[in-house]
């Protein structure tokens, strides 16, 4: 499971505070070492984790920490609340048209679980009662729209394509017509990826962006990746300024570092994670929660 090498290591460093009844600066100091250690291993961002480090030291040299009863279980307070901002504090939800349909852009590399995901979330859509059509702009990866077809048949969610010899603005454009014809509120469009970022990719995208105007550009980004996945979002926010984030496979062993170090380093939220290969394992990502968790 994803971040366990980490939680270990931190509850590790942590419990060896609470073994102790004053805690010096030392003490903290140490501790803080350890942590450092621990979120380095777990590869987040190298400057994530010094921003980090010293914020959670500073509150903990603090008056109040020092001189309470209980200063272990405060500087685990700490720890928990700044893991929970460095993840953006709340749940961030999508923001919906006060004109549907809303339409949702789905971009990301190929591989990252793209057209899975634009699957998945028309499914946990459905189940809140939206009428979703999901739209197949992946015109190149010969398999990408007959495998949007099928998810979307197992979701019984309606599925558009025109084939791949059309342009995908086209596609996108005719796709949203024919959603406000029949009464679809969200429309989310599983554009195509590459293996590796490349200009013709991101023109297509900004391409799409322009011409259909997204309520929300949803990136697709694998954990298993890693800071690469970082790298990646940098990258597509530069290009086409998302609005959020969706990190896969987050079921794997992953160690953690992208889904703590992608909203320090883009400023943008993760607003949902994959949970396994499965349609209905998509889930909305709570900060606070996975901070929980992290710390035991
Ligand atoms: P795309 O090329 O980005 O459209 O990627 P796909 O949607 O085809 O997904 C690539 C692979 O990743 C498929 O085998 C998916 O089943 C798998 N996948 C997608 N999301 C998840 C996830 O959250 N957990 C796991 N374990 N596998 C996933």
């Amino acid at each position: 499971m994803v971040f366990e090498g980490l939680a270990k290591k931190l509850q590790g460093a942590l419990d060896k505070l609470k073994s102790k009844g004053k805690l010096s600066e030392k003490d903290v100091d140490v501790a803080m070492r350890e942590v450092k250690l621990a979120l380095l291993e777990a590869d987040v961002n190298f400057r994530v984790v010094k921003k980090f480090v010293s914020t959670v030291k500073e509150r903990s040299i603090g008056q109040e920490v020092m001189g309470s009863l209980t200063p272990a279980q405060q500087v685990i307070k700490i720890v928990n609340e700044e893991l929970t901002n460095l993840m953006g504090g709340t749940e961030s939800k999508i923001e919906f048209s006060s004109n549907p349909p809303t339409i949702i852009m789905m971009c990301g590399l190929q591989g990252a679980g793209k057209t899975t995901t634009a699957g998945k979330l028309g499914g946990l859509l459905k189940k809140k009662g939206k009428f979703p059509l999901l739209v197949a702009c992946d015109i190149y990866r010969p398999a990408a729209i007959k495998q949007l077809e099928v998810v979307g048949s197992k979701l019984e969610i309606p599925v558009f394509s025109m084939g791949d010899k059309q342009n995908p603005v086209n596609i996108a454009k005719a796709a949203i017509e024919h959603g406000k014809k029949n009464g679809n509120d969200v429309i989310i469009i599983d554009t195509a990826g590459r293996l590796h970022i490349d200009e013709e990719l991101m023109e297509e995208l900004e391409n799409i962006k322009q011409e259909v105007n997204p309520n929300e550009i949803l990136l697709v980004v694998d954990a298993m990746t890693g800071q690469d996945a970082v790298t990646v979002a940098e990258n597509f926010n530069e290009k086409l300024n998302v609005n959020g984030v969706v990190l896969t496979k987050l079921d794997g062993d992953a160690r953690g570092g992208a889904a703590l170090s992608i909203r320090a380093v883009t400023d943008k939220p993760i607003k949902f994670v994959g949970m396994g290969e499965k349609l209905d394992q998509l889930e909305t990502f709570h900060p606070d929660r996975m901070a929980s968790r992290i710390l035991g």
